[in-house]
């Protein structure tokens, strides 16, 4: 995967070695004159002991790790801002990818409860910006700048693994338990469609999940769509078998297709039918997430609707509440009683869910947000006249 390098440097194009698979960074090494075994060694370096400076390889001759400084490049971005929320458990990163593009990435640390131990979840991008414009989320009202490359969504990952191994986190309060210095989970629930970059998607779990290497299990990786109904139907015939979560937000197609235009071109007839043979070949259960719009969609009779569309799935079919996060759009999150009030319902109809807990909200949690917020900076700062808009060097 060639990076197309930063204007106005003399560098030249670079493969950067996170967009490979170890066999194809095998071919890499065998297309550059160099001995096939190098490959293991490279990709034990990049992913199992996460190093980011091809100096540091000490196993490599001198002479290897100078031509991989001039033709190589491992994840190439900038951390514009990284801000952590005030009890730690939420750490958010804004990145300069090499052509200037902004994107997000969340870490996510859950301390041990008595279902789970202590969990550390990346949040990642897989576009800059959003194609589809679903109404209350601040990636959708920026519009779509490109995809993501493999190695741009490995990178995420990498970057709050690094993290972790240096600094590993224990849960404040609780003693006895053991801190937590890897990454356990990853969700695609950052900026971006996943399955609109298909691709490269698949190759940057494929690549995470190599047991040579990250080693991280397809189940801890969590796919999340508006619900692109043909990659779903193709997602469910891949070896590598990953949760997935739909982002389904309102029980009918007339007050889906107001907040989500998806809804047009894929109405829910055919999402749940997609859905329902994604069960039938995978035989795992698929989240609805349903971000809370007060007013909206969040009264009781949405919650009856929801039961009887989800009804056929039976208990292959779980609800994630999640009261919406303020963005820029005038939508507000419900209040407690009638959050308690939407979920007894599906209680009551043995529809199982969960809702999210707020977190980090000190640090513009919901994603986009803080590119939105770092762009306005950038703009408010801008020279008088001056009509840029977008943060570029
Ligand atoms: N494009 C994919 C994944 C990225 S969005 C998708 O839509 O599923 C990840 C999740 O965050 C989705 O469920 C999305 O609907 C939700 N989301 C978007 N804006 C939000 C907001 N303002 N508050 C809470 N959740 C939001
Ligand atoms: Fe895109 Fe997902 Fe946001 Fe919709 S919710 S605009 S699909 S990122």
């Amino acid at each position: 995967m060639t990076i197309t390098p930063k204007k106005n440097t003399t560098t030249k194009h670079k493969t950067d070695l996170l967009a490979l698979t170890q066999p194809q960074l095998q071919q890499w090494f065998v297309e550059h004159d160099e001995a096939a075994f190098r490959a293991k060694q490279v990709f034990n370096w990049l992913y199992q002991r996460l190093c980011n400076d091809f100096s540091a390889m000490s196993n490599l001759p001198q002479a290897l790790r100078n031509r991989l400084a001039e033709e190589a490049s491992i994840g190439p971005m900038i951390v514009r801002s990284e801000q952590h929320s005030k009890d730690d458990r939420t750490r958010k990163i804004l990145l300069e990818l090499a052509d200037g593009k902004l994107i997000e990435s969340v870490l996510m640390l859950y301390p041990p409860n008595r279902e789970s131990s202590a969990r550390a979840t990346v949040c990642v991008s897989t576009q800059a910006g959003c194609a589809f414009g679903c109404t209350f989320c601040a990636t959708g009202q920026m519009g779509f700048d490109r995809h993501l490359s493999a190695g741009e969504i490995v990178a995420q990952v990498l970057y709050f693994a690094r993290e972790l191994q240096a600094s590993p986190w224990l849960a404040a309060g609780l003693p006895g338990s053991t801190p937590i210095d890897h990454v356990t989970n990853i969700v695609l629930m950052g900026m971006g469609e996943p399955l609109h970059n298909y691709d490269n998607v698949l190759q940057a779990l494929r690549i995470l999940n190599s047991s040579e290497g990250f080693n991280l299990g397809a189940r801890h990786m969590t796919v999340s769509t508006v619900g692109l109904v043909p990659a779903i139907r193709k997602l469910s015939q891949e070896p590598l078998q990953v949760n997935l979560a739909i982002s389904l937000h309102a029980p009918t197609d007339e007050l889906r297709g107001q907040t989500m235009p998806i809804n047009r071109k894929y109405p829910l007839r055919e999402l749940l039918a997609a859905c329902q043979d994604y069960i039938s070949a995978t035989r795992r259960q698929v989240t609805f997430e349903y971000v809370l719009l007060a007013g909206v969609n969040d009264t009781a009779e949405h919650a009856h609707q929801l039961v009887e569309l989800l009804a056929p799935l039976k208990q292959f079919a779980h609800v994630n509440c999640i009261p919406v996060n303020l963005t820029s759009a005038s939508y507000r999150p419900p209040g407690p009683e009638a959050i308690r009030t939407f979920r007894t319902i599906l209680f009551e109809h043995n529809l199982s869910n969960s809702v999210r807990a707020e977190r980090g909200d000190d640090i513009a949690a919901a994603c986009g947000q803080l590119r939105t917020r770092f762009e306005k900076k950038r703009v408010s700062v801008s020279p008088i006249g001056s009509n840029q808009n977008h943060a570029t060097d």
